[in-house]
């Protein structure tokens, strides 16, 4: 599996003419090589591979890492020189969109002799289309908060706070088994829903009011993301009138889904529906984004986006209308398109629900 990862690189050996290729992103050294600890480098010749790890990593590394020689080092820039110089690295390509300037200065000193190559974000490609392995984890992490949420739906009532919502959502998904929240929960009542990105504040509920909740959950590395717009108490004809627009919306969207699409069609099918019911002015953002080891990947699903689907990506479908001084509703499930279509990962019933 792993092997397979890395076959998606050997084009950028040819393209770049490289040598090698240095990676410094923790999220891409374990999906490269498995290794799940918080540091470490992995230099990949045509032919072979070593990881590089200070002395905190070296047991962890020797039991997770498939597919590469570990090597400890206490100074890794002057290790890397030597491998380069043993090995005949003269030409290495490195991950530019995660070395900072000054880290990037420090390489260039200490690899005199040897050629830097700066990178565009290849692995961004590589991942785009998930693995078997990796829908699996996708499945079962988005299972598991979906689940999550649906279980903690009772304690959502009037005077209880947005902030106090996403505390048990996260304890919630950690009981089952998660290993943290995926990002700081969107938890945004009444007026607040008008902010597409407002995290969960210390406002209480009011009857009446549509409560946004934008959740994850991380598992083994992997992410999901999902959001619903319930009501407390019953709501007015407005807000259902809102809230069945971006339901259409994110329906027609989603039937919509197979390989071959571009992803801007795909934006254009939920934003031409939400502006000829007259509300287009209220979706600013796109219409979703890839969902992986990070929580925004490619493709993004936007009116720009020349993307097109292929059959492993795992994406997120998330129309919203959101009005100043009135409120806001976004709703959005993760999939994964199939060879013929697409298959929700994430559960939570999206009617509106009225607790
Ligand atoms: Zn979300
Ligand atoms: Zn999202």
């Amino acid at each position: 599996m792993l092997k397979n990862r890395r076959s998606g690189l050997e084009t950028f050996f040819e393209e770049y003419d490289l040598d090698a290729i240095l990676i410094t992103d923790i999220r891409n050294i374990r999906y490269l090589c498995g290794f799940s600890g918080s540091e470490g480098a992995l230099l990949m010749s045509r032919g072979e591979a070593w990881f590089l790890c200070d002395s905190r990593y070296t047991a962890q590394a020797s039991s997770e890492v498939q597919g590469a020689t570990v090597r400890e080092c206490s100074a890794r820039l002057e290790t890397l020189r030597n491998m380069a110089v043993e090995n005949g690295l003269k030409r290495i390509g490195f991950e530019a969109s995660h070395t900072s300037v000054s880290a990037f200065r420090k390489i260039s000193e200490e690899l005199t002799g040897i050629e830097l190559v700066e990178l565009g974000p290849v692995l961004d490609d590589v991942r785009i289309c998930k693995d078997s392995s990796e829908i699996e984890l996708l499945s079962t992490v988005a299972k598991l908060a979906s689940q999550s949420l649906v279980s903690i739906l009772h304690f959502v009532k009037p005077g209880v706070k947005e902030s106090e919502i996403a505390l048990e959502l996260e304890f919630e998904m950690r009981r089952r088994g998660a290993d943290g929240r995926a990002f700081d929960f969107i938890v945004a009542s009444g007026l607040r829903g008008a902010m597409p990105h407002g995290r969960a504040s210390d406002k209480a509920i009011r009857s009446g009011e549509l409560i946004t909740i934008d959740f994850g959950a991380v598992k083994d590395a992997y992410h999901s993301d999902e959001t619903v717009t319930i009501a407390c108490g019953e709501p007015g004809s407005r807000e259902r009138e809102i809230h069945a627009i971006v339901k259409t919306a994110h329906d027609l969207a989603i039937e919509r889904v197979k390989p071959g699409l571009k992803c801007k069609e795909l934006d254009a099918v939920a934003r031409d529906y939400i502006t000829e019911r007259g509300f287009g002015e209220y979706f600013g953002h796109g219409l979703g984004h890839g969902v992986g080891l990070d929580i925004h990947e490619k493709p993004t699903l936007s009116p720009r986006s020349d993307a097109v689907l292929k059959e492993g990506m795992v994406i997120t479908i998330e129309p919203g209308i959101y009005i100043p001084g009135f409120g806001g509703v976004r709703i959005e499930d993760t999939l994964v398109v199939t060879a013929d279509g697409y298959q929700i990962l994430t559960s939570a019933d999206k009617q509106l629900l009225v607790i």
